[in-house]
């Protein structure tokens, strides 16, 4: 069976005797109705949608405004996550990021766009807006990923600016950590806050971005799932959206961004996949799940989302209908 028509037997199977239309009526204007025909489901016309992990309320509102005015999902995820990445007062994304645990702050991101091109960048010190460093990999090289140094070069070619990313706050945290923690990562269960974003535009495009300082005090080196492709974000445009936080060597293993996306493209509902995701962590063999945490976000092309985490103390926020709200998600540990 073609692919296009796999996907379009199993959403419709999913949604019993009302068709796709008559579902997202209930919540729709006569503006929203035009149908379009968008990747393999055909869906009607509906209004942008951004979701991001953690608490990003002007981060979403941000990335919404830009698909207000007619912008590309693309541009809003960007534009979204470049708030935080300016934001010195959050430790864990851009400038103000927490510091390897030699002391130096090293940046992760990627972007991935509705046709399903990627670009990401690893590792890199001295650069603010990894974010759009990583759509730069994305669209003016033939490469999807740069790293460390090569990738602070390119940045530079590209017109970004090289500035110090370790504020007086971060320096003091690592000097208090080093003190405490006899030069050990804290693999803790609180200490995240990478932003992935989902977005879908006016055309029902969907992209998405991942961005973070990683770990705090990593090792010299240590690289997460944020920036790899399947780990913090997948994208595919038939189908949806997934992006991850939390310890990133878990995510890794279980591809989790990847599996949500394929979980929601065999019929599962956003909320479904997340769970499931999380499921594969939790029962892995001997997984010391109790000691971390991991969280997806999830979006289908039909514009609904979900989202699960181990732990409690996972949020995320959801611009819909126009209205922008942090919503505490589900969690595992709470059974
Ligand atoms: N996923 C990130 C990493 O492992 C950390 C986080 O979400 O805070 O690098």
């Amino acid at each position: 069976m073609k692919r296009r028509k796999f996907i379009e037997k199993t959403s419709i199977s999913g949604l019993g005797l009302f068709s796709i239309s008559t579902l997202v009526s209930c919540n729709t204007t006569n503006e929203d109705k035009k149908e379009v025909k968008s990747g393999a489901i055909t869906t009607n016309v509906i209004k942008p949608i951004v979701i991001a992990t953690w608490n990003t309320p002007t981060a979403v509102n941000t990335a919404a405004e830009v698909l207000k005015k007619g912008g590309s999902a693309l541009d809003a995820v960007e534009e979204g996550c470049k708030i935080e990445e300016a934001n010195s007062k959050n430790q864990t994304v851009g400038i103000g990021g927490l510091p390897d645990r030699d002391g130096a702050v090293t940046l992760d991101a990627c972007i991935m766009d509705e046709k399903g091109n990627y670009g990401a960048v690893l590792c890199v010190k001295n650069i603010k807006h990894v974010i759009s460093l990583a759509r730069k990999v994305m669209e003016e090289t033939p490469h999807v990923i740069l790293v460390g140094e090569g990738a602070e070069q390119f940045a530079v070619s590209q017109g970004f600016e090289r500035e110090n990313l370790l504020t007086e706050a971060s320096k003091k945290a690592w000097e208090e950590w080093k003190v405490k923690s006899e030069y050990k990562p804290i693999i803790n269960i609180e200490n995240h806050d990478t932003i992935g974003m989902l977005a879908i535009d006016k055309k029902g495009n969907i992209s998405g971005a991942c961005t973070t300082s990683g770990l705090a005090y990593k090792m010299k080196g240590r690289v997460g799932d944020s920036p790899v492709i399947g780990g913090g974000l997948f994208i595919d445009n038939e189908v949806g959206g997934a992006a991850a936080t939390g310890l990133g060597e878990e995510v890794l293993k279980t591809v989790g961004s990847f599996l949500v996306v394929e979980l929601m493209r065999q019929g599962k509902s956003p909320q479904e996949a997340c769970e499931e995701a999380i499921a594969r962590i939790v029962n892995r063999p001997n997984s010391n799940y109790k000691n971390f945490q991991v969280a997806y976000i999830a979006v289908n092309k039909k514009g609904e989302t979900g989202a699960y985490a181990i732990h409690e103390w996972f949020s995320y926020n959801l611009h819909k209908e126009g209205e922008n709200k942090n919503i505490k998600s589900d969690f595992y540990l709470k059974n």
